[in-house]
Formats: structure tokens, sequence, C-alpha cells
């Protein structure tokens, strides 16, 4: 990683990234998926993420994929599918606990062995993990000790828009968390109405593609990576109802049929890979602790 960061607009390699879970997942479910009855639920991660991968090869793109351990000791032949296929392979975690539900031993054993689970299936060498929710912030700065020791050098693991990582200005730009070598690369926001807005997830969905292309180009603009999200469970318009609230079904649900076209648009547009390729080597990272987090690359600065 020789860093993109000084390369010209046009030129910067920004970060694809796809959270690999499958619909009871979802945070916004949780009131009607609970864990107790997951094991019953019809599974449709396998068809969602090839839909994923499809769609990537059609544009020549390469992405990372935070995979769930769980999804690896279920599921190892997508896993490997997904190496196979030249995606960087990477860690979402054991079983979708959020970070911040955690005490730091119970999320030490998680991250071990949701990396464990994925090498074994892959046969790779797993280095990032993403916290499940963006579920680090500054209550459980702790967090980034603990995936060190577990073997991890970096995380994407921050949102400047979590309740937990409120007031949190982190920007998109990478820095060191913690003691070590560990690198924290925040989801890159951007500005709406005043409120830091995850590029990907259910405000993809929601906002239009404009405000997305917008905030990616004035960042690439300054020479600066942007780091994308999304999930399976997006692609999948047939997936099964949950009987949750208004609200939540709307968060969940909103614009799903509309996602592999906004999608391939976003890849058509701007150059991507994967985070080890989009970031390079960051031997030029900042040290960073929860008190002095500087912004870095805000999109709509
Ligand atoms: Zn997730």
């Amino acid at each position: 990683m020789t860093a993109s960061t000084e390369r010209a607009p046009t030129q910067v390699v920004n970060a694809m990234s796809i959270d690999v879970e499958d619909y009871y997942h979802a945070h916004a479910l949780e009131s009607f998926y609970t864990r107790d009855g997951w094991p019953a639920l019809e599974r449709r991660v396998r068809r969602n993420t090839a839909v994923i991968l499809d769609l990537l090869d059609e544009h020549e793109t390469r992405a990372t994929f935070f995979t769930l351990g769980s999804v690896a000791i279920e599921a190892p032949d997508l896993v490997r599918e997904i190496v196979q296929r030249g995606h960087e392979l990477a860690s979402h975690g054991l079983e979708h606990y959020r970070a911040s539900e955690q005490t730091p031993a119970a999320f030490l054993a998680d991250v071990t062995t949701a990396k464990r689970a994925l090498e074994d299936a892959a046969g790779v060498e797993v280095h990032g993990y993403r916290a499940a929710s963006f579920s680090i912030g500054f209550r459980n700065w702790w967090a980034f000790d603990a995936l060190e020791e577990a073997g991890y050098s970096y995380s994407s693991s921050l949102s400047a828009g979590h309740r937990d990582g409120a007031g949190l200005d982190v920007g998109s730009g990478p820095f060191r968390p913690g003691s070590g070598r560990l690198v924290e690369y925040p989801i890159t926001t951007g500005r709406f109405f005043g409120r830091h807005v995850p590029t990907g997830g259910g405000f993809f969905r929601l906002l239009p593609r404009s405000f997305f292309h917008h905030s990616l180009r004035r960042l690439n603009a300054r020479g600066k990576p942007a780091i994308f999200y999304l999930h399976p469970w997006e692609f999948d318009p047939d997936q099964p109802r949950a009987a949750v609230g208004v609200a939540a079904r709307f968060r969940h649900h909103v614009n799903i049929p509309g996602v592999p076209r906004k999608f391939c648009d976003i890849l058509k547009a701007f150059r991507w890979a994967p985070m080890v390729e989009a970031f390079g080597e960051p031997a030029d990272v900042k040290p960073g602790r929860r008190q002095d987090a500087a912004p870095l690359a805000d999109a709509a600065e």
C-alpha cells in the first residue's frame, strides 16, 4: 500500500467491502430473529453472496469480504469461493455480537475463534476485522488491543455515525488506536444535514446515488480513498419478512430492489480494490488515541 493517498482523483483506489452475514443477523431485526431460533431459519447467504460475486466479476472488481466465523463453519465452500475468485477474506466476528455488548474476555475469545474458523475454511491468513454494526467506540477502546492480541493487523470498525462513536470525528483516514501496530480504518462518512452518514448499508439504499457519488468524488479529489460497504441480504428482495415494527422493517428493507443497479453504478464510477490494496502498507499512519483521533479525511469536509 503504497498509499494511494497522493494520487490524482481519478486514480485513487477506494476500498470495497462486503459484510458477509445472513438476513437474520441484522440488528434491526433482532427482536424478531432471536438467537435461539437461528438454527431453524432458512439460509440465504450463499445465494446472496453469489449475486455479489457475479456483479464484482462483471465489473472486474475485487473486494474485502468481512465474513462471520459462523458462516465459515456452516459454509466453508462459500468462504473458499470468495478467496478463489480473488477477494480478500477478513473477519466479521463469530456470531455477530456487538463488540459493545461483550466483556473484554468474551470479545477476545470471539475474534480469536472467528479468525481461526475463517483461516481453517479458506486456507489463507486473515488480517482484517470489522465489528458488527461498527460497535467499537469510546466505551470499548480496549477492543483494539484485543484485536492485536488475536493476531489482526487492521480493523475497520469505527463509524463516526454510530451512537457509541458519537462525537468521535475520526473522518475516514487510518490511524493507530492502540499500543501496537494495529491500524484502524474508520468507515467513510459523508455529511447529510449535519449528520455523519456511513457510505454504504441502509443509507446507500435510502439516499440518492448522487449523494454518495458526490461525497466520494470530493474525498478522491483530495487524494484520499473511501471505504464503502454493503451486506449480501441487501441484494435479496425475496428474503423472509420479519414481523418487526415499522421503523425496523423500513430500515432493513428500504429500496432493496434498487441495490444491484446502484451498486453497479458506483462500481463503474470509481476505482475499487480490497482493503489491503486500497490502503497498502500503512507505514506512514500516525498514532491516535481516543482523545485525539483527529479528523483525517471526512468525505464532506
Ligand atoms: Zn454485520
